[in-house]
């Protein structure tokens, strides 16, 4: 453990936890801890950075709104919920990181994920590789014939693109068909002999929604209604969320 000593200037206000707090329903419970530590014993991102959610939110508290800014501990965070899952108070931990996440400007964000979704948004695909939808038809087939030649037990298995009136709508990680393209088939094999009426969308079909964690609201925003207007135009009544 880093003994560290946080200087604390009393007389700033924390202006971050309190405009975050206006957004969420009920303040998000923000002002009600109980300094327990039950959201910090199951957080995956404690110890990171020498942090901890009950310590955010304390730092947050008192007002601490520059080290906050400056903590790269928000983009570890998984916002897996754990926190709020387990907290008596049910404090919305993961809106507060959520929102100092979007306080930084865009393009100080980590550049992975920056990249990732940039990457999302350059065709209809929403590939975090910035795969087209052509490329990504055209390895779907290669691959599918390969196995339906290879292995006779599977030459009937399908894997269609946009099939009109297909219950499943299923996406896809994003690497898989750039850089390991047999890693599809498993899946595949598995919908095959379910007997499962599916499709991949040539929109839509990336899975990972990186704008997310980016807290980027309106790319985020963009890359959902991408895909799941795709799923709606066809007819889709079920969308199979592989990610
Ligand atoms: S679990 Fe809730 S009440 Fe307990 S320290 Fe964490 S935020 Fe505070
Ligand atoms: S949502 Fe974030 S802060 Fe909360 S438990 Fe998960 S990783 Fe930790």
């Amino acid at each position: 453990m880093s003994s560290e000593i946080i200087v604390l200037n009393l007389t700033e206000k924390s202006t971050l936890k309190d405009k975050v707090a206006e957004l969420l329903p009920d303040g998000g419970n923000l002002n009600l801890c109980l300094t327990c530590g039950a959201c910090s014993s199951g957080c995956p991102a404690t110890g990171l950075e020498n942090m901890d959610p009950r310590k955010f939110l304390r730092m947050a508290a008192l007002g601490m709104d520059e080290e906050i800014l400056k903590s790269d501990w928000p983009w570890m965070c998984t916002m897996c919920q754990r926190c709020i899952y387990v907290c008596p108070m049910k404090i919305d931990i993961p809106q507060l990181i959520y929102n100092i996440r979007g306080a930084r400007p865009r393009e100080e964000r980590p550049k992975g994920i920056l990249g990732s979704c940039d990457m999302a948004l350059k065709n209809d695909s929403c590939s975090a590789m910035g795969a087209s939808p052509e490329d990504f038809t055209f390895v779907v087939n290669d691959v599918l014939e390969e196995y339906q030649e290879a292995q006779p037990e599977f030459a009937e298995m399908e894997a269609p693109i946009d099939k009109q009136g297909a219950e499943f709508f299923v996406n896809q990680n994003s690497r898989e068909p750039v850089t390991e393209p047999d890693e599809m088939v498993p899946l595949w094999k598995i919908l095959h002999l379910v007997g499962a009426n599916w499709t991949y969308g040539s929109k839509g079909w990336g899975g990972e929604n990186y704008c997310l964690f980016l807290a980027d609201n309106e790319s985020w925003e963009h890359i959902t209604r991408t895909t799941s207007r795709q799923a709606d135009t066809l007819g889709c009544t079920t969308y199979l969320n592989t990610e």
